[in-house]
């Protein structure tokens, strides 16, 4: 195989995910020379969700980047329901939210990932690479100084004084870094499958459970990218019960997809994403630093992964972007980024572990079909309903651009 000439920079991001390219662009922003490495060959892929919150257009706002994003076709949903033991439940509203945008906006992420690599493009110091798979560390003197890539083309290295891990909860940064990993386990995993969308479908929600059991559908245009929570470890025994099975099993949670279910006429249509909850015990070492899901799996409950990592690159770059331009960065300035992160991290972990272990397990319940004491009050004081919007739409600890940005 060739060997493709030696890349060098001043920090190396690895992942072109919502915690990659949002860095990524910061730091070029900043006048940072920064590459971004990224396995695939584009933001195509169907298993990322499509949550774009309030606080990440507040970024796009503070950044002058609102109107040109929310031009991007996308759905507005200033109020989140669910349908709860057949029950249509509002609960939270984002109405009254202290930012510009008062809406959650769904759009595929491959089209936020797009806009955010097309504006970062504009900045001379910014490179994205495609097809450049990470799959080793690189240490001279026993000190990390870069990245082994492999590429259709042939293999390569990328020297930097940072590198900054972004490539998710199967990071192979934190893996060859020999990280420590805080497992806090959880009880589901996911099947994810298309089913076509027609007319009179219900709007989008945030759910549809029943009893333990939760069914996501995300609305992308002509068809739903359908999310079905399962027991953990229990696929091949879905698989060896057969499709009808599983069909009257989604239908159960949703009824109107009666008529197409038929669609899912194969377990190839149908895959496992495993769900993890877990964090880094410390996010960084000599030259390298993880964010995101790299440093904390998330698991999709509430769906506030995507902001969390979005808010860990923002943080990143207002700690890190001024140094960087004058020189490498320490040890010292890598742990300011999990002391400023970490808290926020560890209560939102705490609170989707609860809900995996009470709420959705993946296992048929034996309550009965009253709505729980919580939502019933959020009927009966819609004020209430503010509460879930914030940690929702804000999280906890709301970053904003600190970061400089170059003349
Ligand atoms: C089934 C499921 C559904 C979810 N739904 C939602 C939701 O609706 N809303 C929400 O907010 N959160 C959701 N989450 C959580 C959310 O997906 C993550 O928290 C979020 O994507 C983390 O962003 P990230 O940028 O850190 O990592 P990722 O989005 O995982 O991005 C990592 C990137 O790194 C690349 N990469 C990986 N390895 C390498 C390598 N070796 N070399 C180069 N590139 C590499 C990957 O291709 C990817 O592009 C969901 C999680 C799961 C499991």
């Amino acid at each position: 195989m060739s060997t493709l000439p030696e890349i060098r920079t001043r920090c190396l991001v690895v992942g072109g995910g919502p915690a990659g390219m949002m860095t990524g662009y910061l730091f070029a922003r900043a006048g940072v020379d920064v590459v971004v490495l990224e396995k695939h060959a584009d933001f195509n892929r169907d298993f990322r969700g499509d949550t774009i919150h309030p606080s990440t257009l507040e970024l796009m706002y503070e950044l002058g980047l609102l109107d040109e994003f929310l031009k991007r076709p996308h759905q507005q949903l200033r109020e989140l329901c669910g349908v709860i033991n057949g029950n249509s439940v509002a609960i939270a509203d984002f109405s009254r939210l202290p930012t510009r945008c008062k809406f959650i906006a769904f759009m595929p992420q491959w089209d936020f990932l797009d806009f955010l690599s097309s504006r970062a493009k504009q900045f001379p110091t910014f490179a994205l690479h495609l097809q450049h798979e990470v799959i080793d560390l690189l240490f001279e003197n026993d000190r990390i100084s870069g990245v082994h890539v492999k590429t259709p083309d042939g293999e390569r290295e990328v020297r930097a004084d940072l590198i900054i891990g972004a490539d998710g909860r199967h990071s192979i940064i934190h893996t060859k870094g020999k990280f420590e990993i805080e497992e806090l386990g959880v009880p589901i995993d996911v099947l994810w499958m298309r089913i076509s969308k027609r007319k009179n479908d219900p709007p989008q929600s945030l759910g549809f459970f029943r009893h333990g059991k939760l069914l996501v559908l995300l609305d992308r245009g002509d068809y739903f990218q359908v999310g079905f929570v399962i027991p953990k470890g229990d696929f091949d025994a879905i698989k060896q019960r057969g499709l009808p099975t599983l069909h009257r099993d989604i239908i159960r949670l949703g009824p109107f997809l009666e008529d197409r279910i038929a669609e899912l006429d194969d377990w190839a249509k149908i895959k496992l994403l495993t769900v993890q909850i877990n964090r880094l015990r410390h996010w960084y070492r000599e030259r390298l630093l993880c964010i995101g899901d790299s440093a904390h799996a998330m698991s999709p409950a509430g769906g506030v992964g995507i902001n969390l990592a979005l808010q860990d690159a923002v943080a990143t770059a207002n700690l890190l972007a001024a140094k960087l331009r004058a020189g490498p960065v320490s040890v010292t300035d890598l742990k300011q980024v999990q002391a400023r992160r970490e808290w926020p991290t560890r209560v939102i972990q705490t609170m989707q572990a609860f809900i995996h272990r009470r709420v959705v397990t993946g296992r048929e319940s034996k309550s009965g079909d009253s709505l729980p004491i919580l939502l019933r009050l959020f009927q009966w004081f819609p004020a209430l309903r503010s509460l879930p919007a914030r940690f929702i739409g804000l999280g906890l600890r709301a970053e904003h651009i600190q970061s400089p940005a170059a003349n």
